[in-house]
């Protein structure tokens, strides 16, 4: 399951930039930075081909240890209808506090790649400092299997839509692709904490 799913967000991120670099008719693919797409194709892929494996290893550990291994029938309907949209809770909340302390000026410096591109591509999500891709990417979507003890062999269907929604959230008219134009509001990826705090931008 852990090598199915690497595979999987090895997949969908390249072929979904893909098919945005060949089809997309938004304004940033028409004003598309050639030499900086391919400057930050080569340091996401180095990141999720170093960093992201080495980091994911002790994960790797916790699930094989604490994960249930065996599906029930009724999992197939608990997983993807209870523990998938608390698991994206989680997300949220870790994702919209961390963003939001890198978005203060002491330290900022950890968030500032990501930031270098007001408006990005969609195999821009994972371009950021080491800092923030372990802190900000990483430790939500890792975390969130073990804190609602999902069924492994729903963790490539999690990585599956953590991947998707990350490179559909820079693919040039969401609301991150507003928070990377204005560096305010939108600090969150499913809106709730935007909408508890009132940090919703339109
Ligand atoms: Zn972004
Ligand atoms: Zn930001």
């Amino acid at each position: 399951m852990f090598r199915l799913s690497y595979i999987i967000h090895l997949s969908i991120y390249w072929l979904y930039s893909l098919f945005w670099y060949c089809f997309s008719k938004s304004e940033t693919r028409n004003n598309f930075d050639r030499k900086k797409g391919i400057e930050v194709a080569k340091n996401v892929l180095y990141i999720q081909l170093t960093l992201l494996p080495v980091f994911s290893l002790p994960f790797i550990f916790f699930y094989d240890l604490y994960l249930p291994k065996n599906l029930k029938i009724i999992e197939i309907i608990t997983e993807p209808l209870v523990k998938f949209p608390l698991m994206s809770l989680w997300e949220d909340i870790l994702f919209y506090h961390i963003h939001r302390f890198f978005h203060t000026p002491k330290y900022y410096k950890y968030h500032k790649l990501h930031h270098s591109w007001k408006s990005p591509v969609p195999w821009g999500a994972m371009y950021a400092s080491n800092t923030e891709n372990v802190l900000v990417n990483f430790l939500p979507v890792l975390t969130a299997p073990l804190v609602v003890s999902l069924n492994i062999y729903f963790l490539p269907v999690w990585i599956f839509s953590v991947t998707i929604s990350s490179v559909l959230a820079h693919n040039g008219d969401g609301k991150h692709d507003l928070h990377h134009q204005t560096f305010k509001g939108n600090y969150g990826t499913m809106g709730v904490c935007d909408w508890l705090y009132q940090t919703e931008e339109k």
